[in-house]
């Protein structure tokens, strides 16, 4: 018996799948080299661009003919497209021949759902569980190793749709991640170890007693071992002056902070619901850029956010020429729906955003090449 996990989206997503595939080898299942080998095939999905759900669309309505041929194959698609309920709903209307469509809060009991099939049982909606520590992750970033910390967030960008589908900001134990990394560690393989959450900095606020992120890492890098460590995203309205002391001090710690500005525009912030200003989001660059003057800095941008005028667009253009960040990702603003934006008037036209995030991305490299960066 064979599965194959096709992954869309984020590190999250990535490293979900990592302990999706643990979890099909703990049943017995063993990997496939292409779909059309599968017994089991699962689509781990994602919300966050419009374009990603087209192309699980597609790709799932294409499995059509092979489950004609395989009458056992069993296809699961899970993730967070499929925790909004009109998407799961048009998945199982249009294509009936998928056998699980779960959201990510049902992940954990990915297990149940695929010995109910093989038993040829109805599918029982369950409770949403706790993901299972004793099953090991099988890792397949190379010498990174991603170790999980928290789930969901409490932000509510206007324009997210992460709350929704993944929740509310619920951190793992301290000592459950600290065991997680002297495991990895002890394998002798990983050299960077990515800490991942939608907002590390805001790590532990909802423990008891709570646990700051400045000292989980720093626990961490008491652990004996050659590896570097790493995290993402944090968020600028959290990022403390403790958590920037600790990497400044740490050498386990990668002088490398991506930090999300999104916008170099005050009204525009505001209605993203960022909750800070473009002279607070420079400020804290000033404070990174003291302590470690040499540390790598790169940044998110959305462009054509609804109603952002042309002097609202050069305000992030100023900030990107200002900052001299490394490295940006530049994206168009894209509604998804269920979200504050999309509902907002004054969206604006596709031709302006892909104008404004061409200029953004010439920005970016005439910078680089004025700087020598890469
Ligand atoms: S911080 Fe904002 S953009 Fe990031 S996941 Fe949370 S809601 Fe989405």
């Amino acid at each position: 018996m064979k599965y194959y996990i096709v992954t869309y989206g984020c590190q999250m997503n990535v490293h979900e799948s990592e302990k999706l595939a643990a979890i099909c080898e703990k049943m017995g299942y063993t990997l496939a080299e292409k779909r059309e080998e599968a017994d089991l095939i699962v689509f781990n999905t994602c919300a966050i661009r419009e374009g990603a759900e087209d192309r699980v669309f597609g790709n799932v309505g294409a499995l059509k003919k092979l489950k004609k041929q395989k009458k056992d194959l069993i296809i699961a698609v899970c993730g967070c497209m499929t925790q909004k309920e009109t998407t799961a709903n048009h998945i199982m209307r249009t294509f009936p021949f998928v056998d699980i469509v779960i959201g990510t809060f049902n992940l954990p009991n990915f297990e149940y759902y695929v010995n109910a099939v093989k038993k040829g049982r109805q599918l029982e909606i369950l409770e949403s569980g706790e993901i299972d520590e004793l099953v090991p992750y099988k890792r397949t970033s190379g010498e990174n190793a991603w170790v999980n910390i928290m789930q969901g967030c409490n932000n509510f960008c206007t324009y997210c749709i992460v709350p929704y589908v993944r929740g509310r900001e619920k951190s793992r134990s301290e000592e459950n991640i600290l065991k997680e990394i002297r495991e990895v560690v002890a394998e002798g393989k990983y050299k960077k170890i990515t800490l991942l959450g939608q907002n590390v900095n805001s790590y532990g606020k909802d423990l008891s007693p709570a646990v700051s992120f400045a000292k989980l890492l720093k626990d961490i890098c008491q652990i004996e071992g050659d590896f570097k460590l790493w995290f993402m995203t944090s968020h600028p309205k959290d990022l403390t002056d403790e958590v920037i002391d600790v990497i400044a001090n740490e050498d386990k710690i990668l002088k490398d902070i991506h930090l999300p500005a999104q916008s170099g525009n005050n009204r525009i912030l505001n209605l993203m619901n960022r909750r800070y200003t473009r002279e607070k989001y420079l400020g804290i660059i000033e404070k990174i850029r003291e302590k470690m003057p040499n540390c790598r800095i790169t940044s998110d941008f959305i462009v054509g956010f609804p109603t952002e005028t042309e002097e609202e667009f050069e305000d992030t253009m100023s900030l990107v020429e200002q900052v001299k960040y490394d490295s940006i990702f530049a994206f168009m603003y894209s509604p998804r729906e269920g979200t504050v934006a999309s509902k907002m008037e004054e969206q604006i036209s596709q031709e302006v955003k892909q104008r404004r995030v061409n200029a953004l991305l010439a920005l970016e490299k005439k910078i680089q090449k004025q700087e020598g960066k890469k």
